[in-house]
């Protein structure tokens, strides 16, 4: 495949867009080269500014579950573009969304709608800490729940990726209310609670983590979780901004079975448009502006255009719940056929898998945590990367971003991807 175009197009942003991008991860730095300009997207394929075809594997990072320009969600946006595209002041379709969104989770009384996954984050922070009166969370090393400055400590993906977890332009003061602990070991947590008693406002964690590739939480973790935050009276924040509407139309709540007090949502439930929300029973949520003390607000929140996206695409996982199966079976039946070809060629990896969100890391050892994770071997994912890239096949350009399968993709897709590994796995 050639990407001339793409690279002058990455050049020329270059001149005026810092590092060419609008978001780190896209500029390809931990695996080289340029990144691809995509012009338009169908269903499970992107059409870049070159002319070629690419199966996608990222799916916008998480939100077009059911592939790109889904017919009712276009239908939807386009229809409400017509009528004006703000109005700052409250419309019917905030209602209806919040309505769907709420018949859907576990647990969740009411919803308040932000115009990103930090945002949802951000201020479900904010609103425990405002609950509980106490200022300390807990957040577990390579998980990602936004940019804001609360967050980036030991943060995943894109932190990582450019091996900077913590960014300077945080203040020590920030840093020190955010205690860190390792996913998968309740110990860690335990400690963390006894060294700080009655500080701890909040744990939150991404229940299946996506940004040291997919890693899944043990068995009786979240359960864990769960309990402590009983024992020690904090809330148990779920950033399901991956997970949420993708797992299951309740999310990780409802395929673990565990309640959380906040649950925060991005991706999925804006249907590719600019969405995050966050959600919880009636107790904590009346503690939110204008009901409460706890200030939040946003000019753009609850956007025509982005609720009716999101409305649209709720509305279609709501009544068809047999995507979340179908989606899984393509996510197996990838995983398989990637764990044979590689095998075949006996290279050394590990694929970690939940629904259809899915990595593969070049490593001997289990991927429970950020340091598993952190031993991939990056030169092998380089050339996987872009093998694969030269196949017409588009992953996330870092080994700690988790793949997000779209329904519109084929099993014909599948094989060709799993068909284009073959034809790479030499060169790893
Ligand atoms: N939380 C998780 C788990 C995420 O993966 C992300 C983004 O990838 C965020 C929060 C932040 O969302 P956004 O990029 O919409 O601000």
């Amino acid at each position: 495949m050639i990407y001339q175009r793409s690279s002058a197009l990455f050049a020329e942003a270059e001149k005026y867009i810092p590092g060419g991008v609008n978001s780190p991860v896209r500029a390809f730095k931990s695996v080289g080269g340029t990144p691809v300009f995509i012009e338009r997207a169908k269903g499970a394929y992107l059409y870049d500014a070159d002319g070629n075809r690419l199966i996608d594997y990222i799916a916008s990072w998480g939100p077009m579950i059911l592939g790109h320009a889904h017919e009712p969600v276009i239908r939807a946006v386009t229809e409400k573009a017509e009528k004006g595209t703000s109005f700052g002041m409250p419309t019917e379709t905030e209602t209806e969304i919040a309505r769907l969104a709420v018949s859907m989770v576990p647990n969740i009384d009411k919803i308040r709608f932000v115009n990103s996954g930090t945002e949802a984050c951000m201020s479900a922070v904010r609103l425990a800490r405002g609950y509980t009166d106490r200022e300390k969370i807990i957040k577990f090393s390579g998980c990602y729940h936004g940019h804001s400055d609360a967050f980036l400590i030991q943060a995943g993906s894109g932190a990582v990726t450019f091996g900077s977890p913590n960014s300077p332009g945080v203040t020590q003061g920030t840093a020190k209310d955010t205690l860190l602990a390792t996913y998968n070991d309740l110990e860690s947590v335990k400690a963390l609670f006894e060294a700080n008693k009655n500080e701890i406002a909040a744990i939150i964690i991404e229940p299946v983590a996506g940004n040291m590739g997919c890693i899944l939480p043990a068995e009786g973790f979240l359960q864990g979780l769960r309990s402590l935050c009983d024992q020690y009276g904090a809330l148990l924040i779920f950033d399901e901004v991956m997970t949420g509407f993708r797992l299951a139309r309740g999310g990780a709540q409802e395929v673990f079975d565990i309640k959380a007090d906040i649950v925060t949502f991005g991706k999925v439930i804006g249907g590719g448009l600019p969405v995050g929300a966050f959600a919880s029973r009636n107790e904590i949520m009346n503690h939110l502006a204008p009901l409460g003390p706890v200030y939040q607000a946003g000019t753009l929140s609850g956007n025509p255009l982005a609720m009716s996206a999101g409305l649209a695409m709720l509305s279609e996982l709501n009544n068809s719940p047999e995507i979340f199966k179908s989606l899984e079976e393509k996510t197996e039946y990838l995983h398989k056929g990637i764990a044979r070809v590689l095998t075949k060629h006996g290279i050394t990896h590990r694929i970690n898998r939940m629904g259809s969100m899915i990595s593969i890391h070049f490593t001997d050892k289990e991927v429970k945590d950020f340091t598993s994770s952190a031993t991939g071997n990056n030169d092998s994912f380089k050339k996987f990367f872009h093998g694969m890239l030269n196949e017409g096949i588009h992953l996330p350009p870092s080994a700690f971003e988790s793949w997000f399968l779209n329904d519109a993709l084929s099993y014909e897709d599948l094989d060709f991807t799993i068909n284009a590994v073959d034809k790479i796995a030499m060169s790893l």
